[in-house]
């Protein structure tokens, strides 16, 4: 379970987190749905601590629980913990250019967990295969459709083991035609029991896979249910505007 609460972020006077709350069981997927501008990029980043927000809290249970309170000092450690607790799949893949397919999914292992490189190696090429690349090892970023690269990005994100995947819009750079290959791989991550919090504009991802949808606007959650009652029984008017704008 992970548990966040009342997170508040501001960019300089300009407040884009104020007050939010998500609850995540283990295996759960939410989904994020909201305006452009509504702070769900933010609130991720937060998640991972890419972004430091000035109050709020986050808790993880289970066998390593870690409990950081963002309104005090973060020690280093906790930092890092956070860091290692969540991986991030991000809109642009933000793969490295110069290492093949097989060496960015070997990264964070090897060289920020600094385990054994043979381990490594054979998790990643797994890894690789889960997402459906396994022939594609050897090939650079440049070598692979965009779908290919972000179900990359999806590998290394998982290599790290976290307990929670965070997806930033992952389909939305990527051409129509390769947005289902991502989609797929994402359900099958969600069928094998990944925690993940997914910010998506796939309404119909959301009605297939999620467990739980949020409706941010504001830098608030503005409504959450389960997909059924968020889609087919809407009660506030802000996201049925929402709803029938994007479907
Ligand atoms: P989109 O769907 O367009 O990606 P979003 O809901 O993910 O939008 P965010 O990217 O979280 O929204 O941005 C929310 C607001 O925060 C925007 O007004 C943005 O300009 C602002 N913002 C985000 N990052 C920064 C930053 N580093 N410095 C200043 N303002 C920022």
């Amino acid at each position: 379970m992970i548990k966040v609460r009342n997170i508040h972020k501001a960019f300089g006077d300009n407040p884009i987190l104020r007050g939010i709350d998500l609850t995540v069981a283990k295996g759960q997927v939410v989904v994020i749905l909201g305006p452009s501008g509504s702070g769900k990029t933010t609130l991720l980043r937060c998640l991972n601590g890419l972004e430091l927000p000035q109050q709020g809290s986050i808790d993880f249970d289970g066998a390593e629980p870690l409990h950081i309170d963002f309104s005090r000092k973060i020690s280093k450690a906790d930092m890092l913990a956070l860091r290692r607790k969540s991986g991030m799949v991000f809109q642009q893949y933000n793969l490295f250019p110069h290492k093949t397919a097989l060496q960015n999914v070997m990264e964070g292992p090897l060289v920020v967990q600094k385990r054994p490189e043979a381990t490594v190696r054979a998790e990643a090429q797994a890894l690789l295969a889960k997402v459906g690349l396994a022939d594609k090892a050897d090939l650079y970023p440049f070598q692979l459709s965009g779908g290919q690269q972000q179900r990359v990005g999806i590998a290394r994100a998982m290599a790290i083991a976290p307990e929670l995947m965070l997806f930033d819009e992952p389909t939305s750079a990527l051409d129509p035609e390769l947005v289902q290959g991502v989609l797929q791989t994402m359900k099958a991550l969600a069928e094998d029991g990944w925690t993940m919090v997914v910010v998506t504009h796939e309404i119909q991802f959301a009605r297939d896979v999620a467990d739980h949808v949020v409706l941010m606007d504001g830098g608030v959650i503005v409504e959450q249910g389960s997909p059924e009652a968020m889609f087919q029984n809407p009660q506030q008017a802000l996201t049925r505007s929402f709803l029938r704008q994007i479907q």
